[in-house]
């Protein structure tokens, strides 16, 4: 036999859904009685993005079966909701923040790092070992594909909106509530390995000419041993960094 609920999604949630069934009661038809996960990853919200769920306006885990004429309220993480004690399906991010990243966010990976983010990327990851990473390391997800936050192992993850490595940081920033937990230049751009100050002398062999001529202060990543100084490149940084905390 076949039952019915009405869905209403609120805020950010909406991005998932059809332009024609934005923030309006939507009608899902059901048999047996499906987990509300199911139901709003049927409709195409994936999980992770979901903060709090109501059904009949009582705070439910996302494995509450859904029943004939429930009521199903959905409403986005985020900084512009705040809830009671016992409303969260979980906290907003893990005790530790760390991400993994979906193949092609390379950019945004190598920023994140600069601003001293755990970050783990590699441009050649599966969907599953992604998921894997993130339930065994703690990690949350940023890809931007949906279908990946679907996967049940994944706990905390965000799909980005933005296309731009800038604009998906400033997302992340906004989304997980960062601007005053940076760390910048405490990691390695390249690898996600930590970075230590080192004697110029140590390293004196590996510097081009006009680098050991002008400057004497250097660090170096633990893991690929990848050399850094404060040249141009470093102040241009320092500046970007200033207006993201700015922002
Ligand atoms: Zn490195």
């Amino acid at each position: 036999m076949l039952h019915q609920a009405d869905f209403l999604f609120h805020g950010a949630l909406n991005d998932f859904l059809p332009q024609t069934s934005r923030h309006t009661l939507l009608r899902y038809t059901f048999r047996d009685a499906p987990a509300v996960k199911d139901a709003i990853e049927a409709i195409g919200v994936p999980h992770p993005e979901v903060e709090v769920a109501l059904v009949n306006d009582v705070p439910v885990t996302l494995l509450h079966p859904l029943r004939p004429h429930d009521q199903v309220a959905l409403f986005p993480a985020g900084p512009e909701y705040t809830w009671p004690a016992g409303y969260a399906l979980k906290a907003r991010t893990p005790p530790e923040i760390k991400f993994v990243l979906d193949v092609h966010l390379g950019k945004l990976a190598r920023l994140l790092r600069m601003l001293g983010f755990d970050t783990c990327y590699e441009n050649h990851y599966a969907d599953k070992t992604i998921a894997r990473i993130a339930e065994q390391d703690n990690r949350m997800v940023l890809t931007r594909d949906v279908g990946l936050l679907k996967q049940k192992i994944i706990e905390w993850g965000h799909w980005l909106r933005s296309q731009q490595p800038g604009e998906q940081l400033a997302e992340v920033i906004h989304y997980y509530e960062l601007a005053g937990k940076f760390r910048p230049f405490e990691r390695c751009m390249a690898c996600n390995g930590k970075i230590t100050q080192v004697s110029k002398a140590a390293i004196l062999d590996k510097l081009p000419p006009k680098t050991k001529m002008y400057f004497n202060e250097f660090f170096q990543c633990l893991c690929c041993k990848r050399i850094y100084w404060k040249g141009s490149h470093y102040e241009r940084m320092q500046q970007f960094v200033v207006q993201l905390q700015q922002q």
